[in-house]
């Protein structure tokens, strides 16, 4: 079974023209989300890194398990106003609607090397926001992995001088 038939595609979700890529059949597979992480894990093994950031929800279930696997600590983004601690904050366009994210201060160190993780790469709105609230606290992204990378939406645009690695692309 390869990776991308684990995953479920919905059509006009959760607004017309929108194809979703359902995750959740590949993460209820033990082997394959093991797998999944395990591929991520060796795509991104050249990289020099000291901590791992994901934004909220699928961010953490792709960053928190890479994080582990590679022995480094995991920083989570959240949408503002869930962080308990100050925090940064930025505000972006998603592929349908709006949103913004938040970082606490001390969460990455400066100097440190970050890689940002997520589910899915659209129109990179999401990651360039977690890019600019690392950066903003003096971390060094040195990568940006996904699962899966909507390459019709040319996300990787906005993340020039980031190297990308993404396991499945869909047009
Ligand atoms: P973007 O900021 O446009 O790159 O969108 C990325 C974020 O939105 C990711 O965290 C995804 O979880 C979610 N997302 C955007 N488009 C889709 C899609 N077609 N299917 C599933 N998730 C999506």
């Amino acid at each position: 079974m390869d990776f991308k038939e684990m995953i479920r595609v919905i059509p006009d979700f959760p607004q017309p023209g929108i194809s979703f890529k359902d995750i959740t059949t590949l993460l209820k597979d033990g082997e394959m989300y093991r797998r999944a992480i395990d591929a991520l894990k060796e795509r991104v093994a050249h990289l020099k890194i000291d901590v791992i950031a994901g934004p909220e929800a699928r961010g953490f279930v792709i960053g928190a398990p890479l994080a582990y696997a590679l022995g480094v600590g995991f920083v989570p983004i959240r949408k503002s106003g869930k962080l308990p601690y100050e925090t940064i904050e930025a505000g972006y366009d998603l592929e349908y609607g709006k949103d913004s994210l938040a970082v606490h201060t001390d969460s990455v160190l400066p100097g440190q090397n970050v890689l940002i993780a997520d589910d899915l790469l659209a129109t990179g709105g999401t990651i360039s926001t977690a890019v600019n609230l690392v950066r903003q606290l003096g971390g060094n992204v040195v990568g940006a992995a996904f699962l899966i990378e909507l390459e019709l939406l040319e996300g990787r645009k906005k993340l020039p001088d980031v190297e990308v690695v993404s396991l499945l692309s869909y047009e």
